[in-house]
């Protein structure tokens, strides 16, 4: 997989405008903030990549990428962002609704806060993850912003509180530093192949 090969394919905010061919959908959730954008540039070995078609103020929507033509890179809006309306929220779950629905995840990646206790919204994400029945990780970002002696119990505590089941793995990463892209990497080619 040439991850280098990536483009923009299209914002989808109905059920039409998701693809409907069997390319394999690798999907991002996080919270604003968490440093998704980040993580995925890293990921891809690009800058500014994820941020090509944001459209701050915008209805929510979900960004489609394509990775050389064999896989869909799937942006889900970030969520829990402080000043958003309560009509804004019901429209990022009505979203979540139509696309978990739809049956087109193949792997979920969940970004969050390793130096914090999950948040609602978080355990939320979660929750339509784990009722997705597919694979699903976690990535826990901004490593580098805490001390090594704090690293296995803040771990301990994003597992309990999102309940995450025994195979979901919890991935310590640093999008600023680089640390956990193999690792990631090699889960994501694990469920879609190299
Ligand atoms: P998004 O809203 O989730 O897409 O978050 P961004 O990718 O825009 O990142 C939000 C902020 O967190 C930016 O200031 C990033 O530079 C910062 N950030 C992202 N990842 C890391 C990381 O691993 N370590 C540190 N220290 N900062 C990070």
């Amino acid at each position: 997989l040439n991850l280098h090969n990536a483009e923009f394919l299209r914002s989808a905010v109905k059920e039409s405008d998701f693809p409907s061919d069997r390319l394999p959908q690798v999907v991002f959730a996080g919270k604003s903030n968490v440093g998704k954008s980040s993580v995925i540039n890293k990921l891809l070995g690009r800058k500014n990549f994820a941020r090509v078609s944001a459209q701050p103020g915008k209805t929510v929507h979900i960004n489609y990428f394509v990775i050389d033509r064999k896989m869909y890179l799937v942006d889900l809006p970030g969520y829990g962002y402080a000043r958003v309306s309560k009509a804004e929220q019901q429209r990022w779950g009505a979203l979540m609704e139509t696309y978990f629905a739809l049956g087109l995840l193949t792997v979920g990646i969940q970004i969050v806060d390793i130096r914090h206790k999950p948040t609602r919204d978080d355990v939320t994400m979660a929750d339509w993850f784990r009722a997705s029945d597919k694979p699903w990780i976690v990535v826990a970002n901004k490593l580098d912003k805490i001390k090594k002696s704090q690293l296995e119990g803040n771990l301990a505590e994003i597992r309990q509180t999102l309940l995450l089941p025994a195979e979901v793995p919890v991935i310590p990463f640093s999008a600023e530093k680089g640390i956990g892209r193999d690792e990631v990497l090699a889960h994501i080619y694990g469920y879609i192949g190299k």
